[in-house]
């Protein structure tokens, strides 16, 4: 792939780039350098994001800076590359997939990775053009960015940069890049395309690299297995983020092996959706026709893709035993996080047996009221949390046809809330229930808006997603209920 970029023109960022992955050896990468774009423009930038880097702020507003993060310049340090994976998509093992519009910079001593994605043609870009859109790159840029200030561990965006040039989808749309950054990309895909092709070397090379580098206490115990043991905490760390997508409402959409980060992040924000109204079997992704991804199959898909990655690891883990041991322990994992964090959105402020009971039998009954009722997921919660623990609900009763089941619900709540201060139960919700969350038509308003050049939707959503359980009077509108259009809005794959 030819490429034109001109290296004596590295830019020089200030950072000190230790490029580990590229460390790993050519078998599992491609270096090769972006595509370049024309005319670049800011769309939205993160100075949270370049804090956490070391990136000082003022480089988001440099010119150079945008030349070189939509690729049209190197930046001194770096070894540009794109990663090989494989993995399994809607069920079915898809062979080898990859990097293909995605180019990872390489990480920094603030250990975090840096990837530009949509910077074009790779070597594993199969039929695609190696771009991505505006509409999804300003999607995946707040999102990214929504998950944190959620408190939800996620990959995250620097900025996104617009460019004028055309990407042809369903319709002509235009190209962005999108700087995404995490301390590391690899997918239980990576692992999965290893083991497939019987290179075990690599296999095990692959292991270590992400043991030594993100789970040092695999090797704690000389006697235990330490692949088994990283099998574990994957495990665990994925349980936490199901549990977390399942409190909050949110639905990934393309819960693919290669989409599953090996550090329990969410990652790969396509045609994901937070609920408006409640239901459980809600499907965002309209590319997903069979429901695999349905909002209440996400637990049980998270544990399908850990056994995907239990079956890669198993020439490393060596006994069978072993890697069913260690993914066992998502259930009651998954179980205890979701519990905790149901109470917490409940306000129940203890533990104990009673209080465990008191919230299953709330949260079972008040989750098939907002379904019945068609009740919006977010404005519930959040109304439920300034009702002064039962005192006045009545903007919460407005919400439901069913006024008997809800008044015996709201009853049985400031019951089971009783034993606590109202005041403390109301901060605990207030800072369990957000306010604000990227609903589509949120997100859809922003890309309307920075189609015609204006970003500043997309800079009040970013400031409003980063502290969501704050309440920001202003912005009253963002934490309304969605209009009718909203329901129409149909995200696919497509991106
Ligand atoms: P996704 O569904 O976005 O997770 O992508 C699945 C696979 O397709 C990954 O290997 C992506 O890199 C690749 N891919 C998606 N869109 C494109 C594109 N426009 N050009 C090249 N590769 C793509
Ligand atoms: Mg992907």
């Amino acid at each position: 792939m030819t490429r034109t970029l001109d290296h004596s023109q590295q830019l020089d960022l200030g950072l000190t780039w230790r490029n580990s992955f590229a460390q790993l050896g050519e078998d599992f990468y491609t270096l090769l350098d972006a595509q370049t774009l024309s005319k670049p423009y800011w769309v939205g930038r993160s100075a949270a994001v370049a804090l956490e880097i070391g990136l000082h702020e003022d480089w988001l507003k440099s010119d150079e800076l945008l030349e070189a993060l939509i690729g049209n310049r190197p930046i001194a340090g770096t070894r540009p590359l794109a990663s090989v994976y494989s993995g399994h998509q809607f069920g079915q093992w898809a062979g080898q997939l990859g990097d293909g519009r995605a180019l990872l910079l390489g990480d920094t001593a603030a250990g975090l990775e840096l990837q530009l994605k949509g910077a074009g043609l790779t070597p594993y870009s199969r039929m695609g053009d190696g771009r991505a859109v505006l509409r999804s790159s300003i999607r995946e840029f707040l999102c990214s960015e929504a998950m944190h200030g959620l408190g939800i561990a996620s990959s995250r965006a620097l900025c996104v940069i617009g460019s004028d040039a055309p990407v042809r989808r369903e319709i002509l749309e235009t190209a962005a890049v999108v700087t995404r950054v995490a301390p590391s990309f690899i997918r239980f895909g990576h692992f999965e395309h290893f083991s497939y092709n019987g290179q075990h070397g690599q296999l095990k090379t692959l292991a270590d690299h992400v043991i030594d580098r993100h789970y040092p206490h695999c090797r704690d115990n000389a006697d235990d297995n330490p692949y088994a043991a990283l099998l574990q905490a994957v495990s665990l760390r994925t349980a936490t983020m199901a549990a977390q997508w399942q409190a909050v409402g949110f639905c990934h959409g393309v819960m693919n092996t290669d989409n599953m980060s090996i550090l329990g992040l969410t990652l790969d924000y396509g045609p994901f959706q937070f609920l408006d109204t409640f239901d459980p079997a809600h499907v965002c992704n309209h590319s997903d026709t069979s429901g695999r991804y349905a909002f209440n199959r996400q637990p049980a898909i998270a544990y399908w893709n850990l056994s995907s990655l239990a079956q890669a690891l198993l020439p490393l883990i060596g006994e069978q035993d072993l890697a069913i041991a260690a993914l066992d322990s998502f259930k009651s994992s998954f179980t205890n996080a979701l519990e905790a964090l149901m109470r917490a959105k409940l306000g129940i402020l203890a533990s104990d047996e009673t209080q465990q009971a008191t919230q299953r039998a709330l949260t079972e009954d008040v989750l098939a009221l907002l379904a019945r009722n068609r009740v919006d997921y977010s404005i519930f919660w959040r109304r439920l949390s300034h009702s002064g623990a039962g005192s006045d609900t009545g903007a919460v009763r407005e919400l439901f046809f069913d006024q008997a089941g809800i008044e015996a619900w709201l009853q049985r709540w400031s019951e089971g809330v009783s034993a606590f201060s109202a005041d403390q139960v109301s901060a605990l919700m207030l800072r369990s229930n957000p306010k604000y969350v990227l609903r589509n038509h949120l997100g859809e308003q922003a890309i309307r808006a920075a189609r015609a050049k204006d970003f500043t939707q997309v800079d009040s959503l970013l400031m409003l997603l980063e502290s969501p359980f704050d309440e920001h009077p202003a912005y009253e509108a963002y934490a309304d209920f969605p209009p009718d259009w909203a329901s129409g809005i149909e995200i696919s794959c497509s991106s």
